[in-house]
């Protein structure tokens, strides 16, 4: 035998992707356009590979966080549009508006390095303005975003598409805050519009706001952000029932050892679990080390033989111990950390919930930690 055995694999379903894709189509308004979210090589999915599928899926455009990340698609010969969430520095103008990229800002220095590099490079330069409407992070108070909207669209050589703001606390039914933003938001849109700016691709909700529409917000079908959604995850609990999402990531591992221990035995560091009778033991060949968290220590769940096994003690580096019960499996068996597994599957927002995490976390660090193998699509 040439190559080691792989004790961990991480799959991710593209064809669930475009499930959710389609699901989450469903919860907007028609007409309403789609910026898929890739950033954080789309949330441990793979960037090229997911961005690849979903614009093959009639997934208007794209965002991500970094600039960087946006010529990575861009050099994988994936063309329309790329928000950039983070936007720029204004060195960077002539690089964004070279790779036909829109940064989201809130800087006139940045819409005037866009507007002189579109000038320069005979190409037309976009951008969209941040506005902060509750989120208190990056933005705008809405006074101050129509003042620089004026200020921004006045540049020769500069086509601001839309408005932006970003909801804190979406996904929650009837929250005030919600309600309080989204208004905010269509007020300051409708003033705008009052003014003589389309901008066509504004946009307030992502996957929170997909799935619990805020009712104040009025007015044209613009853009929504979709992330979470799409890899099959939850922004919040109170988000449940609303579409049938898939989580789109399987991560398995292998028993390394199946062992019976006496009553009394402590397991993994710091001995903070005793069997407390007779116990028959799995040992899997995973940990923190490969993205599986620590926080999921004597609390998390896995799949063997189609069954659901408790963690015992803490999780490892490279190893995790399970209990086991009869049928016993055999040393080399797969466990099931995340995915399906015969009739059960723990989902993503099920090991978010274990690890007293959010569903973003969790498929980011497995992501960050394994190498992807595709399948579908
Ligand atoms: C990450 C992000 C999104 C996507 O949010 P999800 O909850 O994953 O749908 C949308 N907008 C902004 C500004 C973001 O940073």
């Amino acid at each position: 035998m040439d190559e080691p055995v792989r004790h961990n694999r991480l799959t991710v379903d593209l064809e669930a992707i475009a499930a959710n894709l389609a699901a989450l189509r469903d919860c907007l308004p028609p007409g309403t356009r789609v910026a898929g979210v890739v950033k954080a090589d789309a949330y441990g999915h793979g960037l090229v590979p997911v961005a690849r599928l979903l614009k093959a899926r009639g997934c208007e455009a794209l965002a991500v966080a970094h600039l960087h990340e946006a010529l990575s698609l861009r050099r994988a010969g994936v063309e329309g549009t790329i928000y950039l969430l983070l936007g720029i520095w204004p060195e960077e103008a002539p690089l964004a508006v070279e790779h036909r990229l829109t940064p989201v800002t809130e800087h006139l220095d940045v819409c005037q390095a866009l507007a002189a590099a579109g000038r320069s490079l005979g190409r037309p330069a976009t951008c969209q303005l941040k506005v902060d409407t509750g989120m208190g992070r990056l933005g705008l108070p809405p006074g101050r975003a129509l003042e620089l909207l004026r200020r921004a669209a006045a540049l020769e050589g500069l086509t601001v598409t839309g408005l932006v703001s970003h909801l804190a606390t979406a996904g929650e039914p009837g929250c005030p805050q919600v309600a309080a933003q989204s208004r905010a938001f269509a007020e300051l849109l409708a003033q705008a519009r009052r003014e003589g700016f389309p901008l066509p691709d504004s946009s307030l909700v992502g996957t929170g706001g997909a799935l619990v529409p805020p009712p104040e917000l009025r007015g044209p079908p613009g853009l929504a952000r979709l992330g979470v959604g799409l890899y099959g995850g939850l922004p919040s609990p109170g988000a449940a029932g609303r579409a049938r999402l898939t989580t789109a990531m399987r991560f398995t591992s292998r028993l390394l050892k199946v062992h019976r221990v006496p009553a009394g035995t402590r397991v993994s560091y710091g001995g903070t679990w005793v069997a407390p009778t007779d116990t028959w033991l799995g040992v899997v060949a995973a940990g923190y080390g490969d993205g599986y968290l620590r926080s999921l220590s004597n609390r998390g769940w896995m799949l063997v033989g189609g069954r659901r096994v408790p963690i015992r003690g803490r999780v490892c580096m490279n190893l995790t111990v399970v209990e086991l019960a009869e049928p016993l499996p055999a040393r080399g068996d797969e466990v099931v950390l995340l995915g399906r597994q015969g009739q059960d599957q723990i989902t993503v927002d099920e090991l978010a919930d274990w690890a007293e995490t959010i569903p973003y976390e969790i498929t980011c660090s497995l992501g960050a930690a394994n190498p992807v193998t595709y399948l579908g699509a």
